[in-house]
């Protein structure tokens, strides 16, 4: 019988040797960069103490700020530990407050004083703070974005671009013009209401800055500037201006009495199936900021008028409660 001769190649065992250091290497690197600690001893209880190291950082602040060991116990599971790195001072309702689902640490202060201020809820204050009327309309007003949004949000705090045009901009009714897909639900709604024998018509859709400085000006040299305000956009301020809203007349005027006709139940009914929300209700004028305008719809696409119909909010709300607005 032949023995087997054991044979060495000298190329393998040289990768073997390579792939062990390499294996070496990394197992002492792992070692020093992720499992041991600054005093060199490494083991998993190190870590866990260290943790609790922090944990006792952060409650040795905030019981120097002044907070019991029960209300601290409840920030911590109200706010990451980013935002208890945020607070500076003791505030008398921030258990209560961070307990809202919208609570923002950056608004703490407003939250606090319209806390200290008011009898409202903490629900009721931080709804109120993210929507910023806790301060006077067009104080610090903001220019969006993104106008070309869909979902835009354009009230007495936020505003347009002054040159800004949407690109999209088609006929809807007779002669007024919207972006293209909310003409298209509104002239279907227009179709529709039509055939069920109620006449309706499109009073007023996009508006250039030159048109809204004009009506506005108008109105101030009439009115006042106080009064206008409550019905009438400053230039950049109109949501007529983001070609997504609409005024809707059946007789050619825009009144609050059109809330008595039978196209305003029908809207009532059916509006949100195109797309459309009532944008300034009668009970949320101090949200708004503008009269009861029965008239005034805003496209915001089907599932979102659906939602904000059945939830009985405004656009303000929804952009709180769902997009994060603060
Ligand atoms: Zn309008």
């Amino acid at each position: 019988m032949r023995k087997k001769r054991v044979k060495v190649n000298f190329g393998n065992l040289l990768i073997f040797i390579v792939v062990i250091g390499l294996f070496t290497y990394g197992g002492i690197y792992v070692y020093n960069n992720f499992i041991s600690d600054d005093t060199g001893n490494s083991n998993d209880k190190n870590s866990i103490l260290n943790n609790n190291n922090e944990d006792k950082k952060v409650n040795k602040k905030l019981k120097e700020l002044g907070y019991s060991n029960n209300d601290i116990e409840k920030l911590e599971n109200n706010l990451s530990s980013e935002d208890i790195d945020k607070i500076n001072e003791k505030y008398d309702n921030l258990v209560e407050l961070s307990s809202v689902k919208y609570f923002h640490i950056e608004n703490i202060e407003r939250y606090q004083n319209l806390s200290d201020n008011s009898s409202y809820d903490a629900e009721e204050i931080v709804m109120r703070v993210n929507t910023q009327i806790d301060r006077d309309f067009y104080t610090d007003v903001k220019i969006v974005d993104d106008p070309n949004d869909p979902f835009v949000l354009v009230n007495k705090y936020y505003e347009v671009p002054q040159d800004y045009e949407p690109s999209d901009l088609v006929s809807v009714g007779n002669g007024q013009k919207m972006r293209s897909e909310a003409a298209e639900y509104v002239n279907k709604l227009i179709k529709d209401i039509n055939a069920d024998g109620l006449y309706l018509q499109a009073q007023s859709g996009f508006r250039s800055i030159d048109l809204q400085t004009r009506l506005y000006n108008n109105y101030v040299a009439r009115d006042g500037v106080e009064e206008a305000d409550t019905y009438s956009a400053r230039p950049g301020s109109s949501e007529h201006h983001t070609g997504l809203a609409i005024d809707l007349s059946h007789d050619g005027t825009l009144e609050e009495s059109f809330e008595n006709t039978k196209q305003f139940d029908w809207l009532q009914k059916n509006a949100h199936k195109y797309g459309l929300i009532l944008r300034y209700p009668k009970d949320k004028v101090y949200m708004t900021g503008y009269m009861y305008e029965p008239w005034h719809y805003r496209y915001v696409g089907v599932e979102v008028a659906t939602l904000i119909k059945n939830e009985g909010i405004t656009f303000e709300e929804y952009c709180v409660k769902y997009k994060g607005l603060y």
